[in-house]
């Protein structure tokens, strides 16, 4: 049974691992007379260690949620700055809001009412905050893992645990050599999206000009680009932190390069 033997796998990834914290928790009250498995918990430290000095603040959830140790070990404090990526999703632009509202209402009743009782900070990209560059509006990434991690699934506790972990550890090793194909300091999805707003840019026109305020039109809209503080209304640069075909009209009319 390789329920039994979980602790001593759990203790080899402590040992193999240094700083990797691993619980199994068990439950003694379940079932009179038996200790049944409740969870496993495991937290690689150069996993906390990429988090906590590299990456940015966002976490996805499918079916699941955080808590106890998991908040400790990532710092995740009251969760200030944080942004949670869950299965709540789809949204839109605050101009566009309400005719996907209305078009949302026609699905069925109550749809709408059920939507927005959730603040519209949470599941609308208009109204997300701007510190975690995420504008990201479904969970796709996490349904994603899910399947990827399917075949394991069906497999037994530790065989399962451990197919995942290679998956893992594999899956960071082809990112490290993905990243060493770089040959600036913008990744390669950056500069993909970047060149795309170059093409954009294209159809903008700057409209009027003063020492750090611009009017850009595309088309019947109209944006104003804040070069200083790289913001343009349209929000795009806030949120991705990638400068919007917007402002890369407004870099090029000023002769620079974006
Ligand atoms: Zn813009």
């Amino acid at each position: 049974m390789e329920f039994a033997r979980l602790c001593d796998y759990a203790d080899n990834i402590e040992q193999t691992n240094p700083g990797s914290i691993c619980l199994v928790k068990t439950d003694r009250n379940l079932e009179p007379g038996k200790n049944l498995f409740k969870y496993f918990y495991v937290c690689f430290d150069a996993l906390k260690k990429g988090w906590l000095e590299g990456c940015r603040k966002i976490i996805g959830f499918d079916g699941c949620f955080l808590k106890g140790a998991c908040k400790v070990d990532l710092e995740l404090g009251d969760g200030a700055g944080l942004t949670i990526m869950s299965d709540m999703q789809k949204a839109s632009f605050e101009v566009k809001l309400k005719e996907e509202l209305a078009a949302l209402g026609k699905l069925g009743k109550g749809i709408c009412e059920s939507l927005l009782k959730y603040n519209k900070e949470y599941w609308c990209r208009a109204f997300f905050l701007e510190h975690s560059k995420c504008d990201i509006v479904e969970n796709n990434m996490c349904e994603t893992f899910n399947s990827w991690i399917l075949a394991p699934r069906h497999k037994s506790i530790i065989t399962m645990l451990e197919d995942i972990r290679h998956k893992v550890v594999r899956r960071h090793v082809d990112m490290i050599q993905f990243a060493e194909t770089w040959i600036t300091d913008i990744s390669h999805m950056a500069r993909v999206i970047l060149e795309e707003n170059k093409e954009l840019s294209r159809k903008c026109k700057v409209l009027s000009f003063g020492t750090d305020r611009f009017e850009v039109d595309e088309y019947e809209y109209r944006y104003i680009v804040n070069l200083r503080k790289r913001t343009c209304t349209c929000r795009s640069w806030q949120l991705r932190g990638i400068p919007c075909a917007h402002a890369i009209c407004e870099i090029y009319h000023q002769e620079e390069e974006p």
